[in-house]
């Protein structure tokens, strides 16, 4: 069985002192390959460094919507750094509401750099969509997403919202929040989301699954989210597992 984990922050220091033993463990559950996934720009060399060093790794680069940047990014910057042949998307960019530290206006912009610049490397962008469904759609509408293609990372909506993204070609990749007790709504998009739209992530260090919540995250755990999307979906574990794994391929342009 080979899981793809499709949005990580391998690189984060919360792993500096034992990134060896993630891979290694990530490895021994078959989790193959995994992108790992811009906040900021300044990380970019950072990510290079991580990519060109390990097997089954791609990263992305965009500025989170959250993220404080003395300097936001340009179209021109954004494409200078992501002319690497393992940046397999741009983001995480998006809209958030619920922690506001950066202006509404700001996020907007930013999120509406980030996808033309998609389009001019004919990239996929990861959107980070929490509590803003509403004017975050109708920005990926307005900016044409279905041209560059895209991914809803941790998912976390309602069926509405899915399947206004869907609708976009958007593609819905489910977090360690699918496996949470309350959350049953997010479960029933999870067995509705179609076949060939559904991807998987662990978003680590943050968000781990049940049944280690509490704890750090790690690429490792998407077997747990794998699990449950299995189980809602009726599925079994393998099947669920080829099916994301093949989407992800497809999405990031990996053969
Ligand atoms: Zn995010
Ligand atoms: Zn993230």
């Amino acid at each position: 069985m080979e899981l793809f984990d499709s949005h990580c922050h391998i690189d984060f220091e919360a792993f500096d002192d034992d990134r060896d033993d993630v891979f290694a463990r990530m490895k021994q559950v078959g989790v193959s390959r995994i992108v790992a996934v811009a906040v900021e720009l300044e990380q970019t060399n950072r990510l290079i460094n991580l990519v060109e060093s390990r097997q089954g790794v791609w990263f992305s680069v965009g500025v989170h919507p959250n993220h404080e940047t003395k300097q936001e990014p340009t179209v021109e910057d954004i494409c200078r750094l992501a002319n690497h042949d393992k940046c397999v998307a741009i983001g995480e960019t998006g809209m958030d509401f619920f922690r506001t530290r950066v202006d509404a206006a700001v996020q907007e912009q930013r999120l509406r750099t980030h996808i033309r610049a998609a389009h001019l490397l004919n990239k996929p962008v990861i959107v980070h969509m929490r509590d803003a469904d509403e004017v975050c759609l109708r920005i990926l509408k307005e900016e044409n997403i279905q041209t560059c293609g895209g991914i809803m990372h941790c998912f976390s909506s309602n069926w509405e919202a899915a399947s206004q993204a869907l609708d976009m070609g958007m593609s819905i990749s489910f977090s360690g929040n699918v496996t949470f007790k309350r959350n049953d709504e997010l479960r029933e998009v999870a067995a509705k989301v179609p076949d060939d739209a559904i991807l998987i992530e662990t978003d680590s260090p943050y968000l781990a699954p049940v049944p280690m919540r509490g704890k750090r995250n790690d690429p490792s755990f998407v077997q747990h989210v794998a699990q449950c999307v299995a189980d809602v979906r009726n599925m079994p574990l393998h099947d669920l597992a080829r099916l994301s794994t093949n989407n992800a391929c497809r999405r990031f342009q990996i053969t």
